[in-house]
This record gives C-alpha cells, sequence and structure tokens, in this order.
C-alpha cells in the first residue's frame, strides 16, 4: 500500500493533541503523522498528495447496534412498497425473470391502503407462477403469498386459522394468499435461511452501502451464522469494516468452553458482550415499566428474563472475562438490570473491570439517571429512536419522557455514550443519528426550533463522539480506531460539508464523498 498525504482538508480529530488538522500522513493503513501541509510534507517527503480542497475530514463512524444479517437480506428483497399494485408486481415479474425456478423470492413493504384493497395470490400467480413468492406488508402484521409458496407451506382450505391470527379466505373458503398475524408464521417457518457463503455475498453488497453512509465500523447483534460470514469475507480479503460480534446468551457455555473473552480479535474482528433480553419494546406496549402504560392501568409489559437469572448468566460470564450487553427498553428493565451490574460490581468477579453495556437505554427513573455513570456502564443509544418514537412515547409514557432518550443526562451523569441504529429497524445512516442527537428534531422539523425535550440536544463534538471515540471503546478498539491520530489505524471519511460549521438541519443531509478503512479507499467520490 502506498504512502499517502491528504492535503488542505478541514480534518476534526478528537484528537485531544491535535483537535483539528490540515493534513493527515498516511502509512501501511496507519495514520502516522497530522499537522500542517507544512508538516505533512516533511513527515512523507516526496509521497502522492490528495488535495480535498478544504473539505471535511472526521474519523470513521462505528454504528454500535446494528443487525447485519436482518439488513444485508433486508436490501436483498423486492422492494414492495408502491404506489401501484402494477408497479409491485412489475418488480417481482423483474426479479422472477433474474431468480433460478423454485428459488424463493422474498419482498417487504407493500401496504394495501395505498392500493385498491388487499392484492391477492392469483396476482402473484400471473407474474411468478414458478417460484415461491412472500412479500411481507410495511407494517410486519401481514403477509401475501402466492399459490406455489401456499402449497410448499401446505396451507389450504383445510387449515384452521392459527391462535392469534388469520388466513383471509374467499367466499368459497379458500386462502386468498394474506395471511394476518400469527398466520404468516404458518408460511415465514419454512422459507430456508439462505447458506452462509450466500449469507456473507448479501453482507458483502450491504458492506458497500454501510460504506456509503461513512461507516467504517458495525457492531453486529445477529448470531453465529453472521459471524462466520464476517469471516468468510475476511478470509476472502474482502472485509473493510471493523467488527465488534455480540455473542448470544444461549451460546455461553460455548464461548466458556473455547476459552473466548470479550475483546478477543484483531483489527478486523473483534468477540464483544454476551446479549441478553430483559424486556420487549415500546411500540407494542411490552417494555417493562414500573408505573403501567398511559390508558392501560393494568399493563406494566413484560419480562423477558428475570433478573435473578440475569445475575447468574452474567456472574459466570464474568468469571471467565466476558461482559454483557442487554437490551432494556423500559425504565423497570433498566432499573433490574443496573441492580444486577451493582451487584456484579459490589461482588468484584473479574480482576480487570468489564466494559457492560446497556442497550436503548430508552427510559429510565429519575433515581437511575447517574447509575450507568457511576457503575461504568456504556450507554448504548440509537438517536434516531428518539424522534421516531416520540409520538409513540408521549402517548404511552407521557411525563416520564423526562428520562426518555436522555443521552445529554447520561453524558453529564458520566457514562460513556456509544451510538448507533439498530438498522434495518432504521437506516444505518449515521449523519441521520448525528442530526437527531443534536436537534432532536424529525427530517420535517417537527416538533419545532427547540426540539423534542431539547434540553437533551448534544453537542455535534459530543454526538460524533458517542458514533467513533465511544462506539470503538464499547467494541475494545478505541486504541485502535475512532480519532484521527498518530498510531491509529487510518479509517476515516470525508464529507460535502462541515457538520460542525453547517445548519444542524442540514447535518442530516450529509453526504459522504470518501470512506476510507485501513488506509484504503473503500467507497471514493471526490
Ligand atoms: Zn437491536
Amino acid at each position: 500500500m502506498p504512502d499517502l498525504r491528504l492535503i488542505n482538508a478541514n480534518a476534526h480529530t478528537l484528537d485531544p493533541q491535535r483537535p483539528h488538522a490540515q493534513a493527515i500522513a498516511i502509512r501501511d493503513g496507519v495514520i502516522i503523522a497530522t499537522g500542517t501541509n507544512a508538516a505533512i510534507e516533511s513527515a512523507l517527503p516526496g509521497a502522492p498528495a490528495l488535495d480535498l480542497g478544504g473539505r471535511t475530514v472526521l474519523p470513521g463512524l462505528i454504528d454500535a447496534h446494528m443487525h447485519m444479517e436482518l439488513y444485508a437480506l433486508g436490501l436483498q428483497r423486492v422492494e414492495a412498497e408502491t404506489d401501484s399494485l402494477d408497479e409491485c408486481l412489475r418488480r417481482v415479474a423483474e426479479r422472477a425473470q433474474a431468480t433460478p425456478r423454485g428459488q424463493w423470492i422474498r419482498g417487504h413493504g407493500w401496504n394495501q391502503t395505498r392500493w385498491a384493497g388487499f392484492p391477492s395470490a392469483a396476482d402473484l400467480d400471473a407474474v411468478a407462477p414458478e417460484h415461491p413468492v412472500y412479500l411481507s406488508a410495511k407494517s410486519a402484521h401481514a403477509g401475501w403469498a402466492n399459490t406455489a409458496a401456499l402449497r410448499l407451506a401446505g396451507i389450504g382450505a383445510d387449515t384452521p386459522d392459527p391462535h392469534g391470527g388469520a388466513i383471509q379466505r374467499d367466499a368459497g373458503g379458500r386462502p386468498t394468499g394474506i395471511l394476518l398475524e400469527t398466520a404468516m408464521t404458518l408460511l415465514e417457518s419454512i422459507i430456508p435461511l439462505p447458506a452462509v457463503a450466500d449469507l456473507a455475498e448479501a453482507m458483502r453488497a450491504a458492506q458497500a452501502t454501510l460504506w456509503r453512509y461513512g461507516n467504517t465500523g458495525v457492531h453486529d447483534f445477529d448470531g453465529k451464522r453472521s459471524l462466520a460470514a464476517w469471516q468468510i469475507l475476511r478470509e476472502r480479503g474482502e472485509l473493510g469494516l471493523r467488527v465488534c460480534k455480540t455473542i448470544r446468551v444461549a451460546y455461553l457455555d460455548h464461548a466458556i468452553g473455547l476459552g473466548l473473552r470479550s475483546g478477543f480479535g484483531d483489527d478486523w474482528i473483534r468477540l464483544g458482550n454476551v446479549k441478553v433480553f430483559m424486556d420487549g419494546a415500546l411500540g407494542p406496549r411490552t417494555a417493562h415499566m414500573i408505573e403501567p402504560y398511559l390508558g392501560e392501568p393494568e399493563n406494566y409489559g413484560l419480562v423477558v428474563t428475570d433478573p435473578e437469572e440475569l445475575y447468574e448468566h452474567a456472574s459466570k460470564a464474568a468469571v471467565h472475562g466476558l461482559a454483557m450487553t442487554v437490551h432494556a427498553i423500559g425504565d423497570k428493565a433498566g432499573h433490574d438490570l443496573l441492580n444486577v451490574y451493582e451487584r456484579l460490581r459490589l461482588s468484584a468477579l473479574p480482576a480487570r473491570p468489564l466494559r457492560h453495556r446497556y442497550e436503548h437505554v430508552q427510559i429510565l427513573h429519575p433515581a437511575d439517571f447517574s447509575r450507568l455513570g457511576q457503575l461504568g456502564v456504556i450507554a448504548s443509544m440509537q438517536p434516531i429512536h428518539a424522534t421516531s418514537d416520540m409520538l409513540m412515547a408521549e402517548k404511552y409514557w407521557g411525563a416520564r419522557n423526562i428520562g426518555a432518550y436522555a443521552w445529554q443526562t447520561q453524558l453529564e451523569a458520566g457514562a460513556t455514550l456509544a451510538f448507533g441504529s439498530d438498522a434495518p429497524i432504521e437506516k444505518p445512516n449515521p449523519f441521520e443519528g448525528l442530526h437527531a442527537a443534536v436537534t432532536r428534531r424529525r427530517a420535517d422539523g417537527s416538533p419545532g426550533p427547540e426540539g423534542w425535550y431539547g434540553e437533551q440536544r448534544l453537542t455535534v463534538e459530543a454526538a460524533l463522539r458517542a458514533y467513533t471515540l465511544g462506539a470503538a471503546y464499547a467494541g475494545y478498539m478505541e486504541n485502535k480506531i475512532g480519532a484521527l491520530a498518530p498510531g491509529k489505524l487510518a479509517d476515516l471519511v470525508v464529507t460535502d460539508r462541515d457538520i460542525f460549521a453547517c445548519d444542524p438541519m442540514a447535518i442530516k443531509d450529509t453526504q459522504v464523498v470518501g470512506t476510507m478503512v485501513g488506509g484504503e479507499w473503500r467507497y471514493r467520490h471526490l
């Protein structure tokens, strides 16, 4: 790899030694110096220079919470979000042409209220009679199958409706192709998973999309298949993202049996923490709350893993050098989780402090606000959830939202923030996340100039830190990535605007013009 000088840059380095730099010297994929054009010329005399013409350079962005398998496979689906049924069918027909006969075709995003009511199996049969086809609705509460798919799933006139779902039927009792709620499972459960090699191929394609958004690293919360696929990409020399991979709690004993510890790995793939779910989510009102949901006096949400069981997993993991990463949305789930972390700390099991994580930190009771900071627990948050969910949060949580998506409160209390997208729930565009963190406003400007609970707005620098150094720390890589400083890996992005200087509302529209990982341009449009 040839030496390279980036000159005439406007680099925000996040390096306290030199927060702003005009030029960067790169050798063997590593930053060896930052400084003025002249200083970098003498650091690497004669090395080729790329003149950035004053464009802004930031440390590479790291998505600290996403699901790579779901995201990559989702990108391959037929986009069924169309204004007309005909357009959707045209897309399915096109895909059928390019897909070997008999292979599944999947799609997502249709909405019958935008069309003339529900479509039918016959519509799909007309354009793809030789492929099983299944398209999930935008709402995720309905699915649409063709006859070949219904046949493979054994769904016919005699199939009873499952508990909590319905097979839509015509006047003669025959399935129309529309499956509602739990009836979707009858079909989804028979669709074969793609082979790991095919998953690797899907992830390779998705990686290119992630680079375009400016991502140079991800923390992947999917399962063992994506870990295997990441390794396949690396074996082929095609991996160009720094990956931190969580471990499902179902495999805790396997990880211990192999002697794996959190942080094990190299500059490309590291093992992260052990993943457990404490509760559900806000949308379905299953997040576990101290007080009931507004308008539902009986509903406190639900418990997925009770605190005793979590403590058992966590203390066993800790003895073996494995830290936890725990999904907790509701304030009761968060309270119980912090109690577990406190107990762990008091029992002082491991010799080195473990980097435990609290995923989402979506709402906390005021009594718990400062406990992440006190306990050294990483606040892994997804800023875009705040603006996407704010209306739902108003409706179900009301005045409790003073503690919702409260990243400024967490920062002031001394917690390390690590930001991500939760893709494919949200688009893995870190600039949309930075915009939400800094403005607390949606893309359309709502709910107004002060933003939603505007006291939680972060400075651009604090938000950027959470997407870089904070995520790097949570991924055991803070010595290698997260800032532009001598000795760090050359992971950086070049943008079309300076997010520190532009109108904060324009941060979301930032275009990445160059993404470099390990000194190599992975995406370049400059
Ligand atoms: Zn997630």
